[in-house]
């Protein structure tokens, strides 16, 4: 049985026009039993990437998001779950809001906290990298996940944690943990010590990196320091990519020595084995 898809995002996201059908029934074609929505929301988002003039992107409609969901769920396939997620797009100066959002959506079955915007930019523009070596580039967005986690680590999973890996348009050089060491030794104790999970990201598969996020050296440190809770997702916003490349992430995850992943009802995990 494929894991659980547990980071995909609908029409309720910005970037996304795909309807909630037809990612259930992709997953159901696939043998996928049980998924998780996780529509954007990012507090506070740079008015500078609006895709409309003066409309803040990936602001989620809440009620007309939960409402979908909940009515679909009367119509589900015999034997399939829907769980009700947000991606959270959290900065350090944002840690406040977070904590708010995730209080008052108690309702919500699971919640991702990502990084998609460092010091204002957002690392899928180049302009982010000008004038920083891949070091500094990706650095500070690792510093930024640092800072963000010292103040808000009320979710479920951190997302995609080397996500910058996948748009830095470094051709001479290739991401090593030991470049960063030091801050992902205290980034990922601050999310465990907290009772956090981290997520395993197949997204990057069909974008243009060679393995799921995070790194493997990442995710064996995540480990080797106690980290037991693991969601796996596909980050699709198109339905084809729905479950894409589950067969490396169970490569990579027993590799790493876990030996379960979880999903979450009502913010809580429940853990499978891993087969
Ligand atoms: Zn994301
Ligand atoms: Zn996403």
């Amino acid at each position: 049985m494929p894991f659980p898809d547990y980071h995909l995002h609908t029409h309720h996201s910005t970037d996304s026009d795909e309807s909630l059908d037809n990612i259930i029934k992709q997953a159901v074609s696939n043998g996928i039993d049980e998924i998780c929505i996780t529509d954007h929301h990012d507090i506070d988002f740079p008015m500078k990437y609006s895709y409309e003039e003066g409309v803040m992107a990936f602001q989620l409609d809440f009620d007309a998001y939960s409402r979908e969901i909940d009515e679909i769920k009367t119509k589900l396939p015999q034997g399939f779950t829907l769980k009700k997620g947000v991606e959270l797009g959290v900065m350090p100066s944002t840690v406040k809001k977070a904590a708010e959002y995730a209080k008052e959506h108690s309702d919500l079955d699971f919640l991702i906290c990502s990084t998609h915007i460092v010091d204002g930019y957002d690392p899928y523009y180049s302009e982010y990298y000008e004038g920083k070596s891949p070091v500094q580039a990706f650095g500070r967005y690792f510093e930024c996940i640092l800072e963000t986690v010292k103040g808000f680590t009320d979710f479920d999973v951190y997302g995609h944690l080397d996500y910058i890996v996948r748009y830095g348009d470094y051709k001479d050089y290739v991401f090593e943990l030991k470049d960063y060491y030091e801050i992902f030794e205290e980034l990922l104790k601050t999310i465990i010590s907290a009772g956090g999970g981290i997520e395993v990201n197949t997204g990057s598969l069909y974008k243009n990196l060679s393995y799921p996020h995070p790194h493997k050296e990442i995710l064996k440190l995540y480990h080797d320091l106690g980290g037991e809770i693991i969601t796996v997702g596909s980050d699709a916003h198109f339905s084809k990519y729905v479950g894409y490349g589950f067969d490396k992430a169970r490569e990579l995850l027993l590799e790493c020595g876990f030996k379960a992943y979880a999903t979450f009802v009502k913010r809580k995990p429940k853990f499978y084995d891993i087969i």
